[in-house]
Order: structure tokens, then C-alpha cells, then sequence
């Protein structure tokens, strides 16, 4: 979870107005409270899909988590909401095995590091590399009985549609299939978008769609369908808005899928990514 000395610091900036965490984390005099709705939202919905009162969820909270660490507020994020939210669910449930998807343009990295030593977490992020936080190569895989048990899938600038749908066809699924998860959270971050300016991606709203698609149909067969969405990044309103629509369509088992920005217009050379593929699968042991 987070430092008491942090959290009463977040709490003292907002009462003062306004503030800067770090070089890009800037508060206002509500974020604390929005903050603690993220965090707590989240832990919420994870005990009303496990009390199975639902079968899946998608918290629309702000401010995003996943580079949050246990003493700081990192890249826009305060508190980690998807980290605290599978830390609660393991404890309150004596959970073995929970999944954790990241397909946030940027890598989770302190995801990654509340759950690099504990063997009951499977994280596995699709990102961008090298781009910001800097962490997440394929190297990065766990430690001690946890050494496995992170996957990162670092993507080269200009991936799209075909490549992050290769990537969870060949690693994500039979990765997720030998887990067996209990329970699978989803760090949902739209900054993957084509139209997202912060990174430099091509996925369109149907490859998000398909990728929920996928990640459903993991649920359906491994835990019941017990699925926690909690959005992170994404700074294209249209784009943010349009995908994560197209995430409920796929969750409620609409056919019909609405893509109004459509494909990604040619900026990039699309790159070849066999060889990483070939090279993870190597590293993890995957067929
Ligand atoms: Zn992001």
C-alpha cells in the first residue's frame, strides 16, 4: 500500500491548494479526494465481482496508478489502485493467483515492483521501449520464487492493431492459460491510441476492442469471468472515449463495435517483431 507520511503529504498539498508531487504530477485542491475514490473504487469493485454480485467491472477513476510508488507520486499517479486493489483481494480472499494485464502505453513499473518477489501475481505489460518510466524490459522477470512471474512485452514505437494482437495471441494468452488466474485486473490505459500524443503508438479503437475481446474470453475460461478494469493513461478525449466505450460494448457482449477515428493514417514504418516474440516465449518457456 503507501507510506502513512505520503499519504498525509498528498492530503497537506491539496489542503494548501495546489502543488507539484514530481517533475510531472501536478495536484489541485481535489485530488486527494478524487485520489482516494481511485484507490478505494477500486478495491471496491474488486469485492463485488469477487463476492460475485457481477461478473466484471470498469472503474472510470482518475488519477491513473500504476507508476505510484509506496512513498511517492510518480508520472500523473498517486496511489496505486490496481496494486492495492490485488493486494487486498489476495489478503481478504486467500487468493493463489491473481493476473494483472497492462496494455497502458507505458510500463507499470511500480506494478512490477509490489509484486516482483510474490509468486501469487502474474503481471504482464504491453509498452512502449525504450520511452518513459525506462523499466520493463524483457530481462525483468522476477526474483526468487517469483522469478517468472513478470512478463514484459517491450514494444517498438509504431506498433499497431497486428502487433499487440500477435503479441496477446502468442504470449499473453498461453502465459495467462498456464497461470490459471483466480482473478484478473486490467491496468487499461488508451494512451496506446494512434491519436494519443504522448507516446507514439498505433492502436486503433477496434485493436483495443479486440484485445478486451481476448482478455474476456480468458476470464470466461480461467475465473468466471471475474474481471476488474481500472483505467490508467490516455490523453486523446476522443480516443479515450471511443475506446473505452468500445471496452464496455466488448464486456457487455455487443457485437457492434464503433470506431469513429478509425485507422491509424501511415506515419510509420509498422516494425517487425517475430524475433521478440520468439525471444520472450524463449525466456518464459512458452510454446
Ligand atoms: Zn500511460
Amino acid at each position: 500500500m503507501h507510506d502513512g507520511r505520503y499519504i498525509s503529504h498528498v492530503r497537506d498539498v491539496a489542503q494548501k491548494g495546489s502543488g507539484w508531487l514530481d517533475a510531472d504530477t501536478v495536484m489541485s485542491s481535489n485530488s486527494y479526494k478524487a485520489a482516494l475514490c481511485a484507490a478505494g473504487g477500486v478495491i471496491r469493485v474488486t469485492e463485488v465481482v469477487m463476492n460475485g454480485e457481477v461478473d466484471n467491472v470498469f472503474t472510470l477513476v482518475r488519477p491513473p496508478g500504476h507508476h505510484a510508488t509506496y512513498e511517492r507520486a510518480m508520472g500523473f499517479c498517486l496511489f496505486n489502485n490496481v496494486a492495492n486493489a490485488t493486494k487486498c483481494a489476495l489478503a481478504t480472499y486467500k487468493l493463489e493467483r491473481i493476473l494483472i494485464v497492462d496494455f497502458d502505453v507505458h510500463h507499470g513499473n511500480r506494478t512490477q515492483a509490489a509484486f516482483y518477489d510474490n509468486p501469487h501475481v502474474l503481471y504482464m505489460s504491453t509498452h512502449e521501449y525504450p520511452f518513459y518510466p525506462g523499466t520493463g524490459s524483457i530481462e525483468e522477470t522476477g526474483s526468487g520464487t517469483a522469478a517468472g512471474t513478470i512478463i514484459n512485452i517491450p514494444l517498438p514505437a509504431g506498433s499497431g492493431d497486428t502487433e499487440y494482437l500477435g503479441v496477446f495471441e502468442q504470449i499473453i494468452v498461453p502465459a495467462a492459460i498456464r497461470f490459471k488466474p483466480q482473478l484478473v485486473l486490467v491496468s487499461a490505459g488508451y494512451d496506446t491510441h494512434w491519436a494519443d500524443e504522448l507516446a507514439l503508438m498505433q492502436v486503433s479503437v477496434t485493436g483495443f476492442a479486440q484485445m478486451v475481446k481476448i482478455i474476456k474470453g480468458l476470464g470466461n475460461e480461467l475465473c468466471n469471468g471475474r474481471l476488474v478494469f481500472s483505467l490508467e493513461g490516455g490523453y486523446n478525449l476522443m480516443a479515450l472515449a471511443a475506446s473505452v466505450k468500445a471496452t464496455f460494448d466488448m464486456l457487455l457482449g455487443n457485437i457492434v463495435i464503433e470506431d469513429p477515428l478509425g485507422q491509424s493514417p501511415p506515419r510509420f514504418e509498422v516494425p517487425g517483431i517475430a524475433s521478440l516474440i520468439k525471444k520472450i516465449k524463449e525466456i518464459h518457456n512458452l510454446a
